[in-house]
């Protein structure tokens, strides 16, 4: 491609509205442009980069036995009544009527319509097992689309479906696609970290999210460097170390005035003592009915792991009526001592000892509060947020906390879909079973963002290879020159016969642009031609990963330059 007829509109600015670098770069280097609040454009550099993503996928895929379809964006509303999902998925699914005002839904997932077609097409256990996959555009009705591509309401996506006659082998199927997935993230230069997931509205009972770390990433990943368990915060277990001695005496139970003082550390510096002395106790609102919430003042409530405890993913802090009404006091002076409610407590308030916690009275709080002493034992459940320094429960270990980016998840359905939807198939013996499903998905547009969040330096992108839009960029320094302009152009001529993917930066710009545009963009190899160097019949190779420069005589560059591109292809 000569740079004079392609379309790469770089920016010098940094815009204001990108947060990450990801998003800041793909807009500075011309890889996507917003049409409005989370719907982008790939602009041609960004529509290559997607394709050698999608490519990957294809290939690996195919390896494991995954077959290629595509199904409609357009989904009538019924199919979405039948499986259960359309209030399930609620305000998430974008919508829209026909001229006869019948609903349609812009696909967010796939479930529904490919357990459809199995159901339909396949009745015998020797059609089975089935793999679908498709790369396709994607709706979400984000409230707060960000991050760029990494949070919008229109997304590449591939979404994968498996069938099996049986749970042994939808297991191999699941751990087939693992396999395959983690080959994909690496093919794509990333690290992506499996880690243990919620199923959430997916439903089934097993679930792994590829994670890639980064500081700017939506999801907390718990880690144990001890023995590798990795969770997402959502889900990872806790056990909280004791913090008693075990040997304290339970002291009377009394009451102080305490004006004013309503969070922790207020509190905690009131009483002299530490926050892992404090009973919190929050009231929420689960189905409707207030439920007071308890864990020690040092820990927070992880809401996921609260709605999985109670059963319901209606759960909300309550408001301040519905609060004062529940315990008789204001906000902030809740406590277990007679509360009459539903109570449900953090594991971490176990064998607590003289604690302080609210008197469900204005400006009062109670000290040498035990349990069962002064309340009745509460339900218990791991409802606590997952800390670095956390014990780790496989091992004992301790655990670190981490952001990263969820690029891909896999799920063990079961049989939630082949029963409701009717995907069942007769066995061995002609009697009637549900297919064992599982599904999966990449996001192809956020993998992109990922690659660039963790590939990026001051300069702009550091593509890996194998997903560089181009592979090398061949900038002739002066264009007044005729002999280097031929020779660049000669030289470029060998690279695309020899299949490399190059650019011949052919703008009449000074050398420093070129170079700049060249970095940001992010080409891996850069092939420059100096006046000075070439006159002695030499051009420089450059690395864009390490800055690592060669000289070599003009002649040998293509051949060059073709080794170093297949070497880094290789290497992964
Ligand atoms: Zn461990």
């Amino acid at each position: 491609m000569r740079y004079t007829n392609g379309f790469f509109p770089t920016l010098k600015e940094i815009p204001q509205e990108a947060e990450i670098a990801s998003h800041q770069l793909m807009i500075r280097a011309g890889y996507i442009q917003k049409l409005s609040s989370g719907l982008y454009t790939y602009l041609p550099l960004g529509l290559r980069v997607i394709q050698k993503v999608q490519n990957i996928i294809r290939e690996e895929l195919g390896r494991c036995g995954a077959i290629e379809l595509l199904m409609p964006i357009l989904q009538p509303r019924e199919i979405w009544e039948r499986s259960g999902r359309y209030t399930l998925m609620g305000e998430l699914m974008m919508k829209c009527k026909n001229r006869e005002q019948k609903e349609f839904i812009l696909a967010p997932t796939h479930e529904e319509i490919v357990t459809d077609i199995v159901s339909r097409r396949v009745n015998s256990y020797k059609q089975l097992p089935l793999n679908f996959y498709q790369i396709q555009t994607k709706f979400r009705d984000e409230l707060r689309p960000r991050f760029g591509v990494v949070r919008a309401k229109e997304f590449i996506m591939k979404d994968g479906y498996s069938f099996d006659a049986d749970q042994e082998g939808a297991d191999k199927t699941y751990l087939d696609m693992y396999k395959a997935y983690e080959r994909i993230f690496k093919r794509c230069g990333l690290k992506a970290v499996p880690v243990r997931a919620d199923t959430g509205v997916m439903g089934g009972n097993e679930s792994h999210e590829f994670m890639v770390l980064a500081a700017s990433g939506e999801d907390g990943i718990a880690i144990c460097k001890g023995c590798g368990y990795a969770a997402n915060t959502e889900l990872a277990e806790r056990i909280p170390a004791s913090r008693e001695g075990g040997k304290e005496m339970p002291g009377a139970m009394s009451e102080v005035h305490t004006p004013e003082l309503r969070s922790v550390d207020e509190l905690a510096a009131f009483f002299k003592t530490d926050p892992h002395k404090f009973i919190k106790t929050m009231i929420y609102t689960a189905g409707g009915d207030p439920v007071a919430v308890l864990c020690r003042g040092d820990v927070d409530i992880n809401e996921v792991k609260l709605k999985r405890a109670l059963n319901t993913q209606d759960v909300a802090l309550a408001d301040p009526v519905t609060i004062e009404r529940a315990t008789g006091a204001p906000v902030g002076f809740a406590g277990p001592v007679g509360l009459k409610i539903r109570m449900i407590a953090d594991l971490s308030i176990h064998g607590i000892t003289n604690a302080v916690t609210g008197a469900n009275k204005k400006d009062t709080h109670v000290v040498n509060v035990n349990m069962p002493r002064d309340f009745k034992a509460p339900e218990f459940a791991d409802i606590g947020v997952v800390k670095a320094g956390d014990e780790c429960v496989k091992c004992q270990g301790t655990l670190d906390v981490q952001r990263g980016v969820e690029v891909g998840q896999v799920f063990k359905l079961g049989t939630k879909y082949s029963i409701t939807l009717d995907a069942t198939y007769l066995d061995k013996n002609g009697e009637k079973k549900p297919a064992v499903m599982g599904c999966y998905g990449i996001g192809v547009s956020r993998t992109v963002a990922a690659i660039i969040e963790q590939n990026n330096d001051e300069n702009g992108i550091v593509w890996p290879m194998a997903i560089a839009p181009y592979e090398v960029a061949v900038l002739p320094i002066s264009m007044k020159d005729e002999a280097l302009v031929s020779a660049a152009m000669g030289l470029y001529n060998a690279l695309q016969k020899l299949g490399i993917e190059a650019v011949i930066d052919d703008r009449e710009e000074s050398a420093g642009i070129k170079f700049k545009d060249a970095d940001l963009i992010g080409f891996p190899v850069k092939v420059i031609l100096g006046p000075k160097s070439f006159k002695e019949g030499n051009v420089e190779i450059k690395m864009r990963k390490d800055g690592k420069s060669t000289i070599v005589p003009c002649e040998e560059a293509a051949l060059k330059v073709r080794d170093l591109v297949n070497q880094e292809k290789l290497y992964v």
